[in-house]
Order: C-alpha cells, then structure tokens, then sequence
C-alpha cells in the first residue's frame, strides 16, 4: 500500500488519494540509531548498518518510503574524495579538493564497484526484497553543481560561476556521466525513485544561475534516468520554483524557509508534486502536537508528500519524527 501510494503522490497522480508521508533526505536521528541497532558511521559505510537505519524510517518513524543515503559524500567517496565518515554525532564531510580543472576530472572505469556506490547498492537491494511492496525505496544522487563542491572546493568553484562560466559548464557536462550512472544502477539494485539533491540554494547560486547552468543539465537528467525524479533544493527557492518546474522532474522537495504551503503550491504550478512542509526546527525543538499542526497544514496546503523539509537533526526525538504520519490518512478532501 505505502509503495502504490508514494509513487502515486511523487507524480501527481492521485492528488484526490489518501495523505502520503515520506522524505527523500535522511530521517535518521540519535533514536533511530538506538531503537534500530546500528549508528552512525557504519551508517554510511557498512550495507547492513545502513540497511537497518534506513528501514526504521518506514518501520519506527511511519514514513511510506525509505531512503539509505543519509549523506552528501557517495559519490565525491566514489570519485576519489577523502571522506570523513564522522560519528554518531557528526555528519560526513570530504576532504581537500582533488580537480583545479574541467580538464583533469576523470570517472573511475571502477567508480560503481567503490564501496562509496557498492555500499548504498547492496542496501537497496536488501531493502527492495525486505520491503517488497509494503513501502517504496529512494535512493539518492546528486547533480554537478554540488559535487563539484567536493572537487574544486565550495568557494573556487563559486568563483568560477562568475570568472569562468564556460568552464562551469565544462565542468558540469563532464560530471553528468556520475550522476546518470550512479542512478541507474540504484534503479538496477531495486530503488523505485530518486532523491537527486542540487545545492543551488538562493545564497550560492542566482535564479540567472540557475537557468544559466542547472535547468537544462536538470532536465538532461529526468531525460536520462528512467524513474521518477524527486529535486532537493535546500533554503529559500521562492524565486525558482518556476524554473524547476521546467525541468520535469516529477516532484520537488522544498524548504519551508521559501514560505507557506498554499504559496509553494501556486508557485509550482498544477503539474509538479511537492515534499515536505515540517521544519527542522520544529521537528528538533517543538513538542509532537506542533509538528502534527504542521503536517495538516502541509496536507491543507497541497503538499503531496508529507515530511521532513531536509535531513533531520541528529537529536530530533523519534516522536516528533513519527508525530508527521500520526495525522492519518484520510484527510485529503480537494
Ligand atoms: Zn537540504
């Protein structure tokens, strides 16, 4: 049921169906590394650790869809990257840029067999047959623009944005192949759909940036990769939706920074399905009862699937996190 309902609310489908609730970013919290049996690192970097975490996001927190990159470093691990796989109470973090230019970026023959990519593969694969119908499984790429953070450094590449726009574009083009392959095999190991996650966030990349650079690279990927694609943009994005909308993706996961349900929906349009509506503050500092405000709202709003607006904190306590599907089903009435 969860798995049909999901995929249903991804692309608009159903919109009259009952309130689907999930997210494509990470759910994990110090309660649900607890309650499950497995923490952060092994989280990121061991199949089976992974496996069990990303489960409790449908089993303990409620949520109708499950999603085992819990990161921002696979891929970047994947390329070469030194990665920090950080603890229990550290996200991971890569290291020193490895590329000065679009010329010496080149993609392992091997990159999918690194245990940067075989790890999430192989927990795919064990959630796709534990879980079978009974939820949907997500996994997760990132596009150029953020990976290029890892290999030319946040700030020379922003650089780059203004001083060197065709190198940008350079650059972007030859790191679409990681993406595309990265995608496909996760669709290969039994993943129903994908997170593609872009930090083109409003204070690290221009509207004009972004259809500069990312809007027709986005819709190269939705052409590309044969599943519904659901695009993580984090911050304020109020002045973008539209162009996002342009790209085809099936669904966009906002920030609630951008504003009120009723607002992102006019702004997306008719055609596109929305995520989100919980704020992680409120998930990490408000009681249960005012994050279940928030998911009816959401529901009220025209949110398709409701849920986490990113990666939650890592001291979000469990209960708020299932007070989101705590609000039922059977609320959905336009
Ligand atoms: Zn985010």
């Amino acid at each position: 049921m969860s798995r049909q309902l999901f995929l249903q609310a991804i692309q608009r489908r159903n919109t009259t169906g009952p309130v689907v609730f999930g997210a494509g970013t990470s759910v994990i919290c110090h309660d649900i590394m607890q309650r499950a049996g497995a923490s952060f690192p092994e989280g990121h970097t061991d199949a089976e650790a992974m496996f069990k975490l990303a489960l409790a996001g449908h089993t303990l927190a409620g949520l109708d869809v499950v999603m085992p990159l819990f990161s921002v470093c696979h891929e970047a691990s994947a390329m070469g990257c030194r990665v920090n796989w950080g603890g229990p109470d550290m996200m991971p973090e890569s290291g020193p840029p490895i590329f000065r230019a679009a010329s010496e970026i080149t993609i392992p023959a091997d990159l999918l067999t690194r245990s940067g990519c075989a790890v999430p593969l192989r927990a795919l694969a064990m959630l796709r047959k534990e879980l079978g119908d009974e939820a949907a499984v997500c996994g997760k790429v990132f596009g150029g623009w953020t990976q290029a953070y890892h290999y030319f450094g946040l700030e020379d590449f922003l650089i780059k944005t203004i001083t060197e726009p065709d190198e940008v574009k350079r650059i972007l083009e030859k790191l679409l192949p990681v993406t595309i392959r990265f995608a496909r095999a996760q669709l290969d190991a039994g993943a129903d759909c994908l997170l593609l996650a872009d930090h083109a966030t409003r204070d690290l990349c221009s509207p004009r940036a972004y259809e500069t650079f990312l809007l027709d690279l986005h819709a190269q990927l939705v052409e590309a990769i044969p599943a519904p694609l659901i695009l993580h943009i984090c911050g304020n994005t109020v002045d973008r939706i539209g162009l996002i909308a342009r790209t085809g993706v099936a669904c966009f996961h906002w920030d609630t920074k951008t504003g009120a349900p009723e607002a992102i929906r006019k702004l997306a349009g008719d055609r596109m399905a929305l995520m989100g509506g919980i704020s992680n503050m409120r998930l990490l500092q408000g009681t249960p009862d005012e994050v279940a405000a928030m998911a009816r709202a959401a529901v009220d709003g025209g949110i398709d699937v409701i849920g986490p607006e990113c990666a939650i904190p890592l001291a979000t306590p469990l209960a708020n996190l299932q007070a989101i599907a705590s609000i039922g089903r059977e609320r959905r009435t336009a």
